[in-house]
């Protein structure tokens, strides 16, 4: 699965955002309305999976699925306590059958050669339990203030501020090179 996406700033600008996890990224997407819109999102990160594979039923169990990680992660990033409704629905969607790993290099496929809908939420479901269990404190918000985006930070240094370098990033750069241009350019005295 491709992580990141893009997305549609309030200026009309779009810009890439990677949550750091595939769970994040699905929560950050804009919300599905139709099930064709669900479907299209994940057969564009999930080979195998017929963007016409969706249905109403499913779109209202990614719906849910969706604001529950979404509140469990927002949660997480400003160290709340996890609401337990939310607990259980991603514990419920993580219990169902979920995308089983094969190794590439065989002849066979092995299992359904199509995937269906709710292995990819199962799994989804699954990627959120991991991070929120392991290491939930890399679970943070950027740090712009008009901002404060939520993603995992995977960097080794554990030290990402941004939701994007490109976005937040360069603009508190601009901001701080202006503050320090406007700090020299007043009189001393
Ligand atoms: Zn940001």
């Amino acid at each position: 699965m491709s992580t990141g996406q893009w997305l549609i700033a309030p200026e009309g600008i779009s810009w890439f955002f990677d949550a750091g996890a595939d769970c994040l990224d699905f929560a950050a997407a804009p919300e599905p309305v139709h099930a064709r819109d669900l479907g299209e999102w994940l057969a564009q990160r999930y080979d195998r999976l017929d963007a016409g594979e969706a249905s109403d039923r499913d779109l209202a169990d990614a719906l849910a699925l969706r604001a529950a990680i979404d509140r469990l992660a927002t949660a997480a990033a400003d160290r709340q306590s996890l609401d337990p409704d939310d607990v259980d629905t991603i514990n419920l969607f993580g219990a169902t059958p979920d995308i089983p790993p094969a190794l590439a290099g065989g002849r066979r496929q092995a299992g359904a050669g199509r995937l269906r809908i709710g292995q990819v939420l199962s799994t989804l479901a699954r990627d959120a339990i991991a991070i929120l269990s392991v290491e939930p404190e890399r679970i943070r918000r950027c740090d712009a203030d008009d901002c404060r985006r939520v993603f995992r930070d995977e960097s080794r240094t554990a030290n990402r501020r941004w939701c994007s370098m490109q976005r937040c990033g360069n603009r508190a750069k601009v901001r701080a090179h202006r503050a320090r241009q406007a700090a020299s350019a007043t009189p001393e005295h």
